[in-house]
């Protein structure tokens, strides 16, 4: 799988707390106000706890996620779905926030995962700098390298708000990205299925 991670560009050039914050004051100048302003003195640090926030996923690791599996021998012809899962990203281009839902379901082949997971699975990769298209993928290629399944698709349904707040300004845009794997792939049914399912409020 991708490692959006260089490690040694990571333990070289990372810069500190204190540096952070000072290039948030840096552009709190930039847009024209002034950092030294009472109300604005802790916003920079803030600023940075909230990123640590956002951005959590380069801390996060699939594998540690998709680790623990159980062993599924009732099962292995029928989706696991779990559906609604809510989407909180920020786009690479504009470091804007991306905001929707994600739907996965895969068949598994003996190993199943617990539900919780692929909503944490889905927040590894959602918090980073991302594209629908790339974060969708690797969502997919997660479960298709840990679970060995027989089938996975993802859909992925979310604003831009770099669409809706700024530049076309088109509110209420959506934006769908699937990625499928093995049977979702070649099963026109099953990926029906799955497209039924989650239309279905249930
Ligand atoms: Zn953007």
């Amino acid at each position: 799988m991708q490692n959006l991670q260089n490690p040694e560009l990571k333990e070289k050039a990372k810069p500190s707390k204190e540096e952070a914050i000072e290039a948030v004051k840096t552009l709190i100048s930039y847009i024209g106000d002034d950092p030294s302003r009472p109300a604005l003195i802790d916003t920079p640090k803030r600023v940075i706890n909230t990123y640590k926030d956002f951005f959590s996923g380069y801390e996060s690791d699939a594998a540690d996620v998709l680790n623990t599996t159980f062993e599924d021998i009732e099962n292995d012809d029928e989706m696991i779905l779990v559906k609604d899962i809510r989407l909180e990203s920020h786009c690479e281009h504009h470091m804007i926030p991306i905001i929707g839902e994600a739907h996965i379901a895969y068949i598994p082949n003996k190993k199943i995962v617990g539900i919780s997971k692929l909503a944490r699975l889905v927040d590894v990769f959602a918090k980073r700098l991302q594209s629908q298209e790339n974060l969708t993928q690797q969502i997919a290629d997660a479960i298709n390298d840990y679970l060995k399944p027989k089938g996975v698709i993802v859909l992925i349904s979310a604003a831009h708000q770099c669409m809706t707040t700024r530049g076309v300004h088109k509110t209420g845009t959506k934006t769908t990205t699937i990625a499928t794997k093995a049977l979702f792939k070649v099963d026109d049914a099953k990926r029906r299925e799955f497209l039924e399912l989650i239309k279905k409020e249930m």
